[in-house]
């Protein structure tokens, strides 16, 4: 009876164990069986490594990259500038949607496997607009990107330095040489990146200043050109006079904002820059936006620098454009997303592709006084007229970066329900930021706006 006992439990410990097993497996190919598919040695699906199967479209059916050929866009301009957002012929590029999206290309789904034909996957991007911002960094290394703050579509993202993705064996093999015009080609410096943010930052300052110092009525600071902070020296390019806080952001006055910096303190900024979303990665089709960074210090020259957006600070460009969004959308928008549909070859939807919501530790007040402070920037400082009928809310940068040229910024959005669009400019080492970095901005709004 004993034994008998034994082996009783003995068989119900072995079906326990068999049945936590099988649970374990079905649960790992539920959540992985996509990237099982899609992995590269996976021959059905891939060639030489390369994906073989479904296309790739802008988001007016424009071909960009066609598995089964493995052709990419016909026009040579088009691909350079989409290569970021497509992908290069070895996956080199992580962000690319050859890489984020070969499980829908492959048309794979855990019940039936790999389907036989591959998917169409339609992108967000406007590769026509991709082309325009792509030209007018004119070779400079930067980043453009432009969103819709209300559906999170990503319209347009650019990366330079870029190639053309069929010459991709030729520049890896120079890329292994150490050719310096392929430098961290491989980088979208939109989502991998971060940089100093310079002047952008001062939106952030000014949030704290308007919440916590009620700059907005008690602020007014005297700019001689130069202001003595902790045995530095906080400089202007010239004496801006007489500020309260809207003249001193649309002028850009670092004194003033360094004077607000050593009043607000370092761990109320950093604590601004948190609820901003700048320290955190943002997550755009299950890649994680690189990181930005801010040194809370009570050091009043180090504060004062970071104020005003130097010091250790570093904003992703991609943190930077969803907290535009969300300024915009008064605390809340939504994450960028780069996939607006997949569909079989049937001509039927093939996934449901879903947005996530993304919002801002800032209260709506606070972001719709920001608004119109950024309003009266474009209108007492930038012009307008550069951006038309188009009601455009900005801030400049002009990122000092050691000994070379300064990056230049241009970030902010337009405040139209019907033109929900948020944006971000970067040129490194270009100099001015309201003068290179802004017209590249008013070129890619004024297309969109016209198309
Ligand atoms: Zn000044």
């Amino acid at each position: 009876m004993k034994k008998l006992r034994g082996r009783t439990w003995f068989v119900l410990l072995f079906i326990l164990l068999l049945t936590a097993g099988m649970c374990i497996l079905v649960g790992m190919y539920v959540v992985q069986g996509s990237d099982w598919a899609s992995f590269s040695a996976n021959s059905h699906l891939y060639t030489n490594g390369r994906i073989a199967t479904g296309t790739i479209t802008d988001r007016n059916g424009l071909l960009l990259f066609d598995g089964e050929t493995g052709a990419y866009a016909e026009d040579a301009a088009t691909r350079e500038a989409t290569l970021h957002a497509v992908g290069d012929d070895y996956g080199n590029i992580v962000s690319g949607a050859k890489v984020l999206f070969s499980p829908y290309m492959a048309a794979y789904n855990p019940i039936t496997g790999v389907g036989s034909q591959g998917n169409r996957v339609t992108l967000t991007i406007d590769a026509g607009l991709n082309r325009t911002a792509y030209e007018a960094l004119a070779g400079r290394r930067g980043t453009v990107a432009v969103y819709n703050y209300k559906t999170g579509e990503v319209l347009c993202m650019v990366s330079s330095p870029a190639f053309d993705p069929e010459d991709s064996a030729a520049v890896l093999e120079a890329v292994n040489q150490g050719d310096p015009r392929y430098d961290t080609v491989y980088l979208n410096r939109f989502l991998s990146s971060s940089f100093t943010p310079g002047s952008i930052f001062k939106i952030v300052t000014a949030a704290a200043a308007i919440d916590r110092l009620n700059a907005l009525e008690d602020f007014s600071y005297s700019c001689s050109g130069a202001l003595e902070v902790g045995g530095d020296t906080v400089t202007c390019p010239s004496a801006h006079g007489e500020q309260d806080l809207a003249q001193a952001l649309a002028n850009s006055c670092n004194g003033a904002f360094a004077q607000l910096a050593i009043q607000l303190g370092g761990e109320v900024l950093q604590q601004y820059t948190q609820a901003a979303g700048l320290l955190d990665p943002v997550e755009v089709n299950g890649l994680s936006s690189a990181k930005g960074s801010f040194t809370p210090t009570e050091d009043t020259a180090y504060l004062g620098w970071s104020g005003v957006g130097q010091y250790t600070n570093l904003v992703n460009p991609c943190s930077e454009l969803v907290l535009m969004g969300c300024i915009a959308g008064e605390g809340e928008a939504k994450n960028p997303t780069l996939l607006k549909s997949v569909t079989s070859s049937l001509e039927l939807p093939a996934s449901f592709v879903s947005t996530s919501d993304a919002s801002i530790g800032w209260s709506g007040e606070t972001c719709r006084q920001l608004k119109a402070l950024m309003r009266n920037n474009v209108i007492s400082h930038y012009g307008q007229d550069q951006f038309g009928d188009l009601p455009v809310c900005a801030k400049s940068g002009t990122a000092e970066v050691g000994t070379d040229r300064p990056h230049a910024w241009f970030v902010g959005f337009v405040d139209d329900p019907d033109s929900p669009y948020a944006f971000v400019v970067l040129v490194e080492n270009g100099g001015s930021g309201s003068q290179v970095a802004g017209s590249i901005a008013a070129t890619v709004l004024n297309q969109l706006a016209g198309s």
